[in-house]
């Protein structure tokens, strides 16, 4: 048996019996963990195993790995892999979707430059779809989560950086260089001294801004400048976390930079829904400053809807919803088996 995570999904695991063919596969490779969904037609989760990613070990190995647990996994419930119709893969950026490869994934050392589909196809016997993780997360959202009426939607990833993912008329936009739905790199302060993003140091990205290390690096600063907040007696570095927790207590400082990141979000939620008007805007990731079952978290909402309001014309912002995502880190491999779905019908549709 391949060695897996003692990591659960909060979906609920439907009985074999139940779930509606045709099924696909959905894998979404993370940092520390791969997690593998059996997934119906309907998008229910039947089955579901992580394992270690063990990146210095290479992504030849991993893939090796995940085809086996894949095999397990479909024995336990009496399928195996001819009863599967396609494999849906996630893996971090960057890579070339078209030619299947990774290129340079930062987190990834040891996965630099590699025939990533053609591999696991080899492994597993059956067709592969492949995507960024942050579009799978989009694409989980959008087919089973908070955008499962709509038939477009962007989604806001907010976690150490900024990602996204973009829908528009039930297809998720890849584009040319397999950059697309980048929204973490768009522009919302063309100031001579706006903040630097992390990579390839453009200046004003949101990712530099409302990402959870440009909030810790924001508050960092001004603590550092002088202003006063609880955050000033730590002992431990200022996180996204440490924010939120002091916001939760009151802290006026924290509270004022959690309406800041609204701010700077609105302004980038402007730009987008006036070159796509979805009608759907979901926040996801890590950092939701306890979401919509936290009065910080609506707080963090509510600027940010306001901000984007501010920005936009009326009936257009009468038109758009902005919700936080409801999959949590679920999201991605319900998403990476949502396109495999999506690829399969479409490719069944062109046959005809
Ligand atoms: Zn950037």
């Amino acid at each position: 048996m391949v060695p897996f995570l003692d990591v659960m999904t909060s979906q609920p695991i439907l009985r074999i019996a139940d779930a509606h063919p045709p099924f696909v596969l959905g894998i979404d490779v993370g940092g520390t963990g791969i997690k593998i969904g059996l997934v119906d037609d309907q998008g229910r989760t039947f089955g579901f195993r992580a394992i270690p990613t063990e990146e210095p070990r290479g992504p030849a190995d991993a893939m090796r790995r995940v085809a086996e647990t894949c095999r397990e996994m479909l024995s336990d419930v009496g399928l195996c892999l001819q009863d599967i119709r396609r494999v849906g893969l996630g893996t971090p950026g960057s890579q070339d979707i078209p030619k299947g490869m990774l290129i340079e994934p930062p987190n990834h050392p040891h996965w630099h430059h590699f025939p990533i589909v053609s591999c696991l196809e080899k492994e597993i016997g059956l067709p592969v779809s492949f995507a960024n993780d942050a579009n799978a997360a989009a694409f989980g959202e959008f087919w089973v989560g908070t955008g499962r009426v709509y038939s477009s939607m962007v989604m806001l990833t907010l976690g150490t950086g900024v990602g996204g993912g973009v829908i528009v008329d039930d297809h998720l936009i890849v584009g040319k260089n397999s950059f697309g739905g980048e929204c973490g790199h768009l522009i919302v302060d063309s100031s001579p001294d706006a903040r630097l993003c992390v990579w390839g140091g453009g200046r004003g990205h949101l990712e530099a801004y409302a990402s959870a290390s440009a909030v810790a690096a924001r508050a960092q600063e001004k603590i550092a400048a002088g202003a006063t907040s609880i955050l000033r007696s730590l002992q431990t570095p200022i996180t996204a976390k440490r924010v939120y927790e002091a916001a939760l207590q009151g802290d006026v400082f924290s509270l004022k930079l959690i309406d800041e990141t609204a701010e700077y979000l609105g302004i980038g939620i402007a730009t987008l829904v006036h070159v796509l008007d979805p009608g759907l805007v979901v926040l996801g990731g890590a950092m939701d400053f306890g979401g919509k079952d936290c009065t910080i978290g609506q707080r963090f909402l509510s600027a940010t809807i306001r901000s984007f309001e501010e920005r936009s014309f009326e009936y257009v912002a009468q038109g758009t919803r902005i919700e936080f995502a409801s999959l949590g880190s679920d999201a991605g491999y319900l998403g990476a088996a949502g396109i495999a779905r999506a690829d399969s019908n479409q490719n069944e549709k062109n046959e005809k």
